[in-house]
């Protein structure tokens, strides 16, 4: 949600800033940038406390520009959104994650799951559940081990669409979560309603834990959101966790699991198998 309204204008005054290319440039660079595998994809561990080992990863993916190096997403997601190459990008992620946790799963580590991000525009297309299936039957991969990732506000955007898709991508099996949570403008009455398995405490809330600013406020609402997961039997993962004050406290709370700097930054694929032998 923080990133919405990222026009491209800032993305020109970002990484770019150097050439002025026209949009329908940037769009086609964008869209070759899928064919020509200049996307790349990171994979940031998910941490379960309980377990005390790696559950999974979420995929996130970064543009290796051949001038520019590597560019964040953060630069070309929004702009990717507005027009429309978001669908190429997110079908990609989609398969090449389900094929690189099938590996994962292939080498011994098959209880793994991996988390990938959808973006409003890819919900709204009418092939997205087709293409979910097609991943995960490439891959042979079980329904349950992929995780979806959604924000409130494309849920909210247009509810009875979302749900309905919602509904859908539960009955294939795959699991749901809440991006980003505490960062919209939703009502918390909305959960209770929506077919989520997952939800992510969003990073600006944990980042507020036991930092100098910190108060009681701040570690009630961590405390509140974990335990109405309780309640709704929905899990709960803290992103952005930085500290091991901030995850012993999460811990204590009830929550089990974590992502966050404290276990790992994303890395590459190849660099996963050193995380998992830790
Ligand atoms: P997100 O989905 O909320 O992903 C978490 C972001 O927080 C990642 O930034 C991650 O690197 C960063 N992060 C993780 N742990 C920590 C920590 O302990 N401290 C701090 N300060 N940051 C942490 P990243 O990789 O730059 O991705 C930014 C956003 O771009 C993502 O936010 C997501 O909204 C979007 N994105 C990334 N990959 C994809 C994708 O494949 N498809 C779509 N639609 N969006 C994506
Ligand atoms: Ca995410
Ligand atoms: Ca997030
Ligand atoms: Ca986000």
């Amino acid at each position: 949600a923080k990133k919405k309204g990222r026009s491209e204008t800032e993305f020109f005054k970002g990484e770019m800033n150097q050439f002025r290319i026209e949009r329908l440039q940037l769009e086609s660079y964008l869209r070759h940038a899928v064919v020509k595998n200049e996307m790349m994809i990171y994979y940031q561990p998910q941490y379960c406390l309980h377990d005390s080992r790696i559950s999974g990863f979420e995929a996130l993916i970064r543009w290796n520009h051949p001038l520019h190096g590597i560019i964040s997403p953060r630069e070309f997601i929004p702009v990717a959104e507005e027009m429309g190459v978001i669908c190429e990008i997110g079908k990609y992620v989609l398969f090449e994650a389900c094929r690189q946790l099938k590996d994962w799963h292939n080498k011994g580590y098959d209880h793994l799951s991996v988390s990938v991000n959808v973006s409003g525009r890819q919900l709204q297309n009418l092939n997205f559940i087709y293409e979910v299936k097609e991943a995960l039957e490439t891959a042979g991969l079980q329904p349950k081990y992929l995780h979806l990732e959604l924000t409130e506000t494309i849920m909210i955007e247009n509810v009875q669409h979302s749900l309905n898709i919602m509904k859908e991508l539960k009955a294939l099996g795959v699991k749901l979560s809440i991006d980003d949570f505490g960062t919209g403008y939703s009502a918390l009455s909305y959960i209770k309603d929506l077919p989520i398995d997952i939800l992510k405490i969003d990073q600006t809330f944990i980042q507020n834990l036991l930092n100098n600013g910190s108060n009681k406020t701040d570690i009630a609402i961590v405390k509140a959101i974990i335990t109405m997961c309780q309640v709704l039997s929905v899990d709960v993962v803290a992103e952005g966790v930085e500290t091991p004050e901030q995850m012993e406290l999460l811990k204590q709370f009830g929550c089990h699991h974590i992502q966050g700097y404290v276990i790992s930054k994303p890395v590459e694929s190849a660099a996963v198998r050193c995380l998992l032998e830790a």
